[in-house]
Order: C-alpha cells, then sequence, then structure tokens
C-alpha cells in the first residue's frame, strides 16, 4: 500500500494518519497540524481525532474479515475477539506502525464497504471470499424500545422555565416533567426522537407556574437567553416551535399565570 499517494487522502486524515495511527490516547499534533483542522469547520482536533479512530477501526474490522471470510457478527464480544486475535496474527514485529498505516490505506481507498475495488487490490490473492461486499457481518439491530416523556412548558412574563438535567443530558436545561392530571388533557407539542436503542416520544404540555419551587429546582430563562445556553435538540426544537406560534395558537393554553 506504500504505493498510494499520499494526496489521495485528505490532509486532516494523512496528519492523523500518520501520527496518531490506531493508537487510542496518543494523538498530538503540532501547530501547523493542529492549523489543517481548520479545514473540518465545526470540529475540534479532539473531536476529529475521535471520528478518526472510530473510523479506522470500522475500517480494519471491515478489511480484517473480508481477508479471512470472518462469519460471525464482529458487534458481539466473541466476534470482536475473534477478529482481533486475527488481527495480532498478521502484525508483524517490527514496523507495525506502517502496517498499521497500509491496512488503514487498504480500508479507506479500496476496500470500500459497498463496492471493493477486488481487481486492483494489493492482496487480492491473500482474500478468501467470493461475496466481500456482505462482509462484515452484524447482528440484527434489536428493535428500539418505545418511551413516552411528559414535558412541562411554562410560560411567564416572555420567560420560560427550565431545569437543569441530572440524567440523560447531564448538566443541559430541559423542559421539566409535566404534572399531568387527566388523561384527556392534550399536548401543545408531539415529537418522537431516537436515542440510543430507544424511540422516545416527547410529549410537551402547557402548566401553570408552580406555586412554590424547591431550592435549585427550575430556572426562569428569557426568550434571549435560550440562545446561549445548552439544550438538548429535541427540547429546544420544542420549545422555538411553541414560542413560534406564541400567542395565537395557543392562546389561552399557555399559562401565562
Ligand atoms: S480483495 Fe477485495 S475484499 Fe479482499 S481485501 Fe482486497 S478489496 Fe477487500
Amino acid at each position: 500500500m506504500s504505493g498510494y499517494a499520499d494526496g489521495a487522502i485528505s490532509p486532516p486524515w494523512r496528519v492523523l494518519r500518520n501520527r496518531a495511527c490506531y493508537t487510542p490516547g496518543k494523538a498530538s499534533a503540532t501547530t501547523h497540524e493542529r492549523e489543517i483542522f481548520t479545514l473540518l469547520p465545526g470540529l475540534s482536533w479532539i473531536d476529529t481525532a475521535d471520528i478518526f479512530r472510530e473510523q479506522s477501526r470500522a475500517n480494519t474490522a471491515r478489511v480484517l474479515s473480508r481477508l479471512f471470510n470472518f462469519r460471525t457478527p464482529i458487534d458481539c464480544t466473541a466476534g470482536r475477539e475473534a477478529l482481533w486475535n486475527y488481527a495480532e496474527s498478521l502484525l508483524p514485529k517490527r514496523s507495525a506502525r506502517v502496517y498499521n498505516s497500509a491496512l488503514l490505506d487498504l480500508g479507506a481507498l479500496v476496500c470500500l464497504p459497498r463496492q471493493p475495488k477486488c481487481a486492483i487490490c494489493p492482496v487480492k490473492k491473500f482474500c478468501r471470499p467470493n461475496d466481500p461486499q456482505t462482509l462484515p457481518i452484524k447482528k440484527t439491530p434489536r428493535p428500539p424500545k418505545e418511551l413516552i416523556e411528559a414535558r412541562a412548558f411554562t410560560f411567564r412574563h416572555n420567560r420560560i422555565l427550565l431545569e437543569q438535567s441530572s440524567g440523560r443530558w447531564h448538566g443541559m436545561w430541559i423542559l421539566p416533567p409535566a404534572q399531568v392530571r387527566s388523561v384527556i388533557t392534550r399536548p401543545i407539542h408531539t415529537s418522537i426522537f431516537p436515542f440510543t436503542n430507544h424511540r422516545i416520544t416527547l410529549k410537551v404540555f402547557a402548566q401553570p407556574a408552580p406555586r412554590t419551587r424547591a431550592r435549585g429546582q427550575g430556572r426562569w430563562f428569557s426568550i434571549a437567553q435560550l440562545a446561549s445556553i445548552p439544550l438538548p435538540s429535541p427540547h429546544r426544537r420544542a420549545v422555538e416551535q411553541l414560542l413560534a406560534k406564541r400567542p395565537q395558537k395557543l392562546g389561552s393554553t399557555l399559562a401565562e399565570a
């Protein structure tokens, strides 16, 4: 694979590949190299290194499962262990870095997920499967668990009541839990979003401001402040949609207590 011109790979990937190749926690960079990462707007050096390592693992697993015609799902413990045993059996005693780099190039440029370029592959004669595009094998994903979350939209004097999450979105500001007294109460907003292996239905109910609030529980934010505080996307979308509807459609359902 050393015959592949480095110019075939984008500069940030090339830098990471050369300096951090497959060594989690050891990504380091010169100032110049960090500057190259400004080519990836919105991503920090650390983010990019994480993405690179994740992508590297996927590419390596794909190449190895094809080379060995490995038919066990690679996303289960037994599959992962067996695959990395294969990987170790190939690792040369010297120049492991060059070997890792070549494996990455092979996965990124030749052994592509859907259409591997077997005709030009330098390791074709060692490769076993007739149907490489079907590898690697992964477990059939479990169907997502359904969850319903009832949240409160409490709005007063142009301010909205939020609370700081201690759970799923730890530290972020979210709509507080709703106290729904009757099953016939209709939500003013419903949306569905995925979270890990859950499919969550977010139902937001208009609620009056609580008469008393436990210390540290909930905080009022002006509409202008919302842009500068961290809100998880599903809650931000709900808040923005509800504020956009105000006051015409929500009308008296809004708790202008
Ligand atoms: S021969 Fe084809 S499947 Fe095998 S490693 Fe090369 S590109 Fe991948």
